[in-house]
């Protein structure tokens, strides 16, 4: 959205005083993201009101919330100017010119498919350009704008999702998965490393699905992927890893059901692709992995894991979980515990089950109390915690390669941004560049390091496990 601003010649400012239109880009996973992203609406339209010179200012909503509650929200927030959802991203600039009474741009006209805005309006309401089914999906001749540090990059893969989770409501708003082409794919990877790219997260609702929905043969949510059927995940990783240059190419989101041993055997023969991978997991008791409809199995789940850990030394796996969701019993929530603890992730974050309107799970009987979700919440965290501190301790003494993120903070290869733990080293070191580190300390989630020539006392962190 922000590369076709710039690309219609509209400026972009952080500081809303100085904007014609003001744009909330909302969020609509779970309760507690549409709260955050009303109170923003709200807010923003508030400050309009306070800035006497800037009363004639639009306020657009755009994102998933729009898309969602397309028919609901124009009625329950008048406040706002215009609604977009999900495929009018590359009509933003229309849509604003069209708000402020402009012509319409000439060069966004001619590199948009969709001539100019025709939104519908009721009387003084806001104008709502959402259309039902999202089907739009970004490729390299997308204008864009990188709003991540200058060393690191999301590419997103493919849009949509086919699954049938029962708590999840992202294919409602998603729509169906689509995914890029593999050339487009890495024709921006290509661009992304010469422009000093140190790291490409590659993303999407399910990034081990890739390609499989241009398939002859029709998968379904647990055809493993295969590149003999078609172009699948292994054939863009063995692409991308072939670019040259010194980078690092993270896979996240990745489904259970899909994994194969052609998927592990293709990283571990790649050595540009991280050893690191992000896979929810959600629950490990048959029962509720049933009725979640993960399409995976306890034993299943224990056998992917091993087989990940032995045909990829030194992989690093993150899983979530969810706990509370409806009819999840003691014995469950003990099955998980004990599983966890016998497993060991490298990386591991708890949700707690969100009641969302319109899934499936939303609908079932004994939904949990808040309190015994969070109870459930806790103990699972503070047992990964005392895990976490025991992985960390383990990397004591041996040889990592980093990227330093900010002064005197870097990131390893298990650690994927804003979300994992952090190595913390020299001032030195300069941002946004690989460095080789010995690590010296740990503490928790976190790691301390000393590159060459390092002295100690050069160290923010004092209180560390030697
Ligand atoms: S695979 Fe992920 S995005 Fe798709 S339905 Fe399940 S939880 Fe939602």
């Amino acid at each position: 959205m922000v590369g076709h601003l710039h690309q219609a010649g509209m400026q972009v400012t952080p500081d809303a005083d100085q904007a014609d239109v003001v744009i909330v880009n909302t969020c609509s996973f779970i309760d507690s993201s549409k709260e955050e992203s009303i109170s923003h609406i709200l807010e923003a339209h508030a400050q309009r009101g306070l800035r006497k010179k800037r009363k004639d200012q639009k306020l657009i909503v755009a994102g998933c919330m729009s898309q969602r509650f397309s028919k609901e929200l124009p009625a329950d927030l008048p406040e706002v100017d215009a609604f977009i959802g999900l495929d009018q991203i590359t009509q933003v600039a229309p849509i604003i010119d069209g708000l402020l009474g402009r012509p319409v741009s000439a060069q966004v006209t001619a590199t948009t498919s969709t001539p100019a805005p025709h939104g519908h309006t009721t009387s003084e309401g806001p104008v709502s350009f959402v259309t039902p089914r999202s089907t739009y999906i970004p490729d390299y001749n997308t204008p864009r704008f990188r709003l991540t540090p200058k060393h690191t990059a999301y590419i997103k893969i493919a849009e949509g999702c086919n699954h049938p989770c029962t708590f999840c409501i992202i294919p409602q708003i998603r729509g169906r998965h689509r995914s890029r082409t593999v050339e487009s794919v890495v024709a921006e990877a290509r661009a992304l490393v010469k422009d000093g790219v140190k790291e490409i997260n590659l993303i999407s609702q399910d990034t081990t699905f890739f390609g499989m929905d241009t398939w002859e043969e029709r998968p379904n949510p647990r055809t493993p992927v295969d590149s003999s059927k078609g172009t699948a995940l292994t054939t863009l990783l063995r692409e991308l890893n072939a670019i040259e240059g010194d980078f690092w190419i993270r896979l996240l989101y990745t489904h259970p059901a899909h994994w194969s041993d052609e998927l592990i055997k293709t990283i571990a023969e790649c050595p540009k692709v991280a050893r690191y991978i992000d896979i929810p997991l959600q629950h490990i008791s048959d029962r509720m992995l049933k009725i979640m409809q993960r399409e995976t199995s306890g034993d299943y789940i224990r056998d992917l894991l091993k087989r990940i850990r032995a045909g990829i030394p030194g992989i690093a796996i993150r899983t979530t979980f969810i706990v509370g969701f409806p009819g999840e019993t003691e014995a469950d929530v003990e099955e998980l515990a004990e599983f966890i603890s016998a497993t060991e992730f490298e990386r591991l974050g708890v949700f707690r089950y969100s009641q969302e309107q319109g899934t499936r799970a939303a609908k079932m009987d004994d939904q949990i109390d808040t309190r015994e979700k969070d109870r459930r919440y806790r103990r699972l965290m503070s047992l990964q915690k005392a895990i976490a501190a025991k992985v960390s301790a383990r990397s004591i003494g041996t040889n990592l390669k980093v990227l330093v993120e900010e002064l005197g903070v870097a990131r390893a290869e298990a650690d994927a941004p804003d979300i994992d733990g952090r190595v913390y080293v020299s001032d030195a070191l300069p941002i946004g560049a690989f460095a080789e580190v010995k690590i010296t300390g740990s503490k928790d989630y976190d790691l301390l390091a000393l590159a060459k020539g390092d002295k100690p006392k050069a160290f923010k962190v004092a209180k560390v496990a030697q």
